[in-house]
């Protein structure tokens, strides 16, 4: 294929690659930022591979702010112009004992070693202003067909280093990629060995993949992948649901819904978690009818402990079972219920829990799905307008502490607290206004 044109290099990494090749050493970009250019795509941030040792790379950069990143690893940071810059020395991975951590990583003067090691062609591409393309197992041909291929054999590469399995689903996924016949074919077969990599380390990689424009597929064609990181996904496979209300057996559904919700980490993974529990809660009535009492409040046991292997944070873990035990409860445009909600979830989580019944719906048989979505485009103008209003929905809200409440004479103490939640119950009912002066009147008439 033709000889790519050259890349345009922000100023600082200009700066970098040629402070390296002054002080006699080879200096190119590599990896992701070779990768996303070819594709058309500005990228975040910019590695940088040299044949310098580390060392030498701080001695370099010695009128520069450096930072140690990595050291043993290689990898020192340098700040250029307000950019971080990560520079690694040109290395060769040590044997892989447990498909986890090299045993040791091996500098080398040879930029051909450094691509070596590398996982995947497409990022296996260096360049350099002055050195041109060093691209030596097809890597722009690979991002040009969209092909996810291994360097080297895949079976070995996988075998070293299981994160590799998910980093593939990955990209598959963020760049809407296929993964090439062998690596797939080795992806399955290796597929157990993620067991090896660190719970941070798959979440990591989980989340970024359930964003990607191409979840569906890659949920799809690699449901055997999912299944080892969640085993009790398992039985959602081919799950029929026996209802009206759904078209797709229980797996396909969560796939689509995925698809279908904003891609936040949190509505994600709330989506695919959202139904996990409905195979244990399976129900089929006289009538032949499937149905799955309690499913949400199993789903987000369920999502609870899967949310604690993967070292969620506790925030992130919170809310996605929260949307996960409330996808299905009933909403009406209702002001009164909707203050209600906003009360017990906030307002973020309620927005939230909105898109998750939307995505939800708008996977189930579209023909009874219908009325559902417009009621709840209702519900969503009616939040919209009662937000404008600022309105109270907890006691910091309201235009009267307890403060107030004590200089109208009332006794400090569990009382006070209890006369807020009564007026905020009023305010949120609409049976008083959030004015100061109507409340101040209405606490007078009930301490005096
Ligand atoms: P992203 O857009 O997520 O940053 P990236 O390709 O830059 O994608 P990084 O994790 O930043 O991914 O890694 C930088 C480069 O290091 C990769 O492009 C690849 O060449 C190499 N690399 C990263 N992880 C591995 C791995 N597990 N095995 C082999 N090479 C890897
Ligand atoms: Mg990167």
């Amino acid at each position: 294929m033709a000889e790519p044109k050259n890349l345009s290099l922000p100023g600082p990494v200009e700066t970098a690659l040629s402070l390296l090749e002054a002080g006699g050493y080879e200096a190119y970009v590599v990896g992701g930022c070779t990768r996303d250019s070819l594709l058309g795509t500005v990228p975040d941030e910019w590695d940088i591979t040299t044949s310098a040792l580390p060392e030498q790379t701080l001695e370099v950069f010695r009128d520069y702010r450096t930072i140690e990143t990595g050291l043993q690893h290689g990898t020192v940071t340098v700040r250029i112009d307000k950019t971080n810059l990560e520079i690694t020395t040109y290395r060769v991975d040590g044997k892989y004992e447990d498909s986890r951590h090299p045993d040791a990583v091996t500098f080398t003067r040879s930029l051909s070693e450094d691509l070596a090691r590398r996982d995947f062609t497409m990022n296996a591409i260096a360049y350099s202003p002055t050195r041109g393309w060093k691209d030596l197992y097809g890597g722009a041909e690979d991002i040009e067909d969209h092909l996810i291929r291994c360097v080297g054999d895949p079976e070995t590469r996988f075998t070293e280093d299981a994160l590799r399995v998910l980093r593939a689903l990955r990209f598959s996924s963020v760049l809407g990629f296929e993964i090439e016949g062998k690596t797939a074919n080795a992806i399955h077969a290796l597929k157990h060995r993620i067991n090896f990599v660190a719970y941070e380390r798959i979440a990591v990689e989980l989340l970024k993949l359930l964003c990607g424009k191409n979840v569906y597929r890659v949920l799809q064609d690699y449901r055997d992948v999912f299944a080892v990181i969640l085993p009790e996904m398992e039985p959602c496979f081919d799950f029929e649901q026996h209802n009206p209300w759904h078209i797709y057996d229980v797996y396909t559904h969560i796939a689509k819904s995925v698809e279908a919700v904003r891609p936040e980490p949190e509505l994600r993974l709330a989506m695919l978690l959202h139904d996990i529990g409905k195979p244990e809660t399976f129900f089929l009535d006289e009538k032949g009818i499937g149905h799955f009492y309690g499913h949400p409040a199993v789903s987000a046991r369920m999502a609870d402990s899967i949310a604690l292997r993967l070292r969620l944070s506790n925030a992130m873990k919170k809310e996605v079972t929260t949307l996960v035990e409330f996808h299905d409860s009933p909403l009406e445009p209702d002001r009164k219920m909707l203050r209600r909600r906003l009360n017990k979830f906030g307002k973020t989580t309620l927005w939230n829990l909105l898109e998750v019944n939307r995505a939800d719906l708008s996977a189930q048989n579209p023909e009874k799905a219908g009325p559902q979505l417009d009621k709840l485009r209702t519900i969503e103008e009616t939040l919209e307008l009662l937000l404008r209003e600022n309105p109270a929905f907890k006691v910091a809200d309201l235009e009267v502490d307890g403060e107030d409440l004590i200089a109208l004479g009332m006794h400090p103490g569990p009382e006070v607290g209890k006369l807020l939640k009564e007026i905020l119950e009023k305010v949120m009912a609409e049976e008083l206004p959030n004015d100061r002066f109507r409340l101040l009147d209405y606490i007078a008439g009930k301490v005096l």
